[in-house]
């Protein structure tokens, strides 16, 4: 009998009426012209959750033109910084207001727990104020040793419409590391969240009206990938795309975006080592391991779903995070008490356990789990934690996004074998040491090919620090200064001041 903590009950009751969700267009919310919808069913619960519109053609040219048309007569795009932060910082109370609503839907819809989604919720108000922030601190530069009678001034404007396009792991805080960022610098927005978790996204609309951003500056349309994103990233009327899925797709639509030349801001997978050194505070370092691939069921582009582990300790250390992986409180999503819930959707299930399967067929190890897990009085869309071992870098489990809670094990002897390792990747995400030696960490960091390394910590996360992916992991940044800048243009304007300009056909 495998010794898991499982939670089955629950002090929440799933609501007995799905909610309804509508596009946001030019400042109204509607229904598909042709009326299609969607349900989704609770990934924990099997019931239906929510019935959404599914977005055509009609909606999606609808929504680019409403932005097209807020951006190119000023009434976001012209207005102070002052104007635009007061709007962000009425947003993020709103969201603080509504975070349990929005919690429990993003719950039912995503299968992740009620105390993971409060803090993604409650946590993404806190990247509307930052961003807020920002929108008072847009300047560029100016140039005044050009010559007596020349000035130039370097300047930074927002870059029109933006599509965001964001995923089903982690829809409201991937979407408040985005929209806020553009709106803050001017721009207009079509936004088109995953068709398995609209909610939270269509719900935002009520609070932006609220808010008072003016009609047009936010459009959300609900739907696919085809025809919606596709049209997203292709339209002429549409500026930049901001994208966070699956490197798959986002390939696609850097394909798409070249024919018009539009900028692309990509977040896309990845698969990242956490480096385990033997005097590195092992405790530490194996809890860490544990929430790094169990949160979020590993359905987390900064899942450390491979670890390196110095050889010296790679057998007390594995046992570790066995023993760990044992405790973490895996079931009802609705319960406040669980860590772990739901697997997004049955094919994603059967995706996660191939992974596994496969592995085991090529000789791995299988130190906890590696089976599906039924929660009873809940449901059978689980997974077991699970811990693989006897691995080479070259199996598909330990070079693929499995996205699940699954960790690959394997062994290093030298600090450049470990760098090797790790940057064995076509990703490049993000990037875990631990070890008490600061040479050691830094020697890791610079080497790393990681948009992020954490030392002695993992995911932690500021609204203040870049965000984004080297290699096949992305394009661009993303919150921080630098994810803000990707949203302005640069504009340089040159001044003549004075006497009249030395005339070219007539010669000096
Ligand atoms: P996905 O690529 O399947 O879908 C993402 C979004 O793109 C969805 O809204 C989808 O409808 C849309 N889409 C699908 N096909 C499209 C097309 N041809 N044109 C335009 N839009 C299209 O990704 P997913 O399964 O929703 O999310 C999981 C993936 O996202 C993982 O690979 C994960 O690593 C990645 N992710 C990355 C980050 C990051 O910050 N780097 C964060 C979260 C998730």
């Amino acid at each position: 009998m495998l010794d898991l903590t499982v939670i089955t009950d629950a002090d929440i009751a799933v609501p007995e009426e799905p909610v309804i969700l509508r596009h946001f267009i030019d400042g109204i919310r509607v229904d598909s012209a042709d009326g299609a919808v969607s349900e989704r069913v609770s990934p924990s619960h099997g019931v239906v959750v929510s019935r959404a519109a599914i977005g055509g053609e009609v909606e999606t040219e609808a929504a680019i033109n409403a932005a097209r048309a807020a951006f190119d007569d000023g009434r976001w795009s012209r207005i102070s910084g002052k104007e635009r932060a007061a709007v962000l910082l009425k947003v993020a109370d709103l969201i603080e207001e509504q975070t349990e609503r929005f919690a429990i839907l993003e719950t039912l819809e995503s299968g992740k727990p009620i105390s993971q989604s409060r803090g993604e919720v409650g946590g993404a108000a806190d990247l509307w104020r930052y961003a807020a922030s920002l929108a008072r601190t847009v300047h560029g530069d100016s140039h005044n040793t050009l010559g007596e009678d020349m000035v130039a001034m370097v300047l930074k404007e927002p870059i029109g419409v933006v599509s965001i396009i964001t995923p089903w792991n982690f829809p409201f805080w991937i979407l408040s590391q985005k929209l806020p960022f553009a709106l803050a610098a001017g721009c207009t927005c079509v936004v088109k969240p995953s068709e398995m978790t609209p909610g939270t996204t269509a719900l935002l609309a009520e609070l932006l009206v609220e808010a008072g951003l003016p009609t047009g500056v936010c459009n959300i349309v609900l739907g696919y990938g085809l025809p919606v994103g596709t049209l997203m990233s292709s339209h002429a009327n549409v500026d930049m795309i901001s994208f966070t899925g699956s490197t798959a797709v986002g390939k696609k639509i850097s394909e798409t975006a070249a024919r018009t030349l539009k900028k692309v801001a990509l977040e896309l997978g990845g698969k990242n080592p956490q480096v385990i050194f033997p005097d590195a505070d092992l405790e530490d370092a194996a809890d860490a391991v544990a929430f790094g691939v169990h949160f979020n069921v590993g359905q987390c582009c900064n899942s450390s779903s491979r670890i390196l582990v110095h050889e010296d300790i790679a057998e007390e250390f594995t046992a570790r995070v066995v023993e760990l992986s044992r405790k973490v409180a895996y079931g009802n999503p609705l319960n406040p008490k669980t860590q772990v819930g739901a697997i997004v959707t049955p094919e994603h299930q059967a995706k996660i356990d191939g992974y596994v399967q496969e592995a085991v067929a090529e000789g791995a190890d299988v130190r906890l789990g590696g089976a599906p897990l039924d929660v009873k009085g809940v449901g059978p869309q689980f997974y077991q934690p699970t811990v693989v071992t006897r691995l080479t870098s070259s199996m598909r489990i330990v070079q693929e996004e499995v996205f699940g809670p699954v960790l690959s094990v394997l062994t290093f002897k030298t600090l450049d074998e470990a760098i090797a390792l790790a940057n064995d990747s076509v990703y490049g995400l993000s990037a875990g040491v631990w070890s008490n030696d600061v040479h050691t960490c830094l020697a890791f960091a610079r080497r790393a090919e990681a948009g992020t390394v954490w030392t002695n910590t993992w995911m932690d996360g500021y609204p203040e620090v870049a965000l984004g992916g080297m290699k096949q992991s992305g394009q661009g940044r993303e919150i921080g200064r630098y994810g803000f800048e990707e949203f302005l243009e640069v504009k340089s304007v040159v001044m003549r001041v004075g006497r009249t300009r030395a005339p070219w056909v007539n010669g000096p």
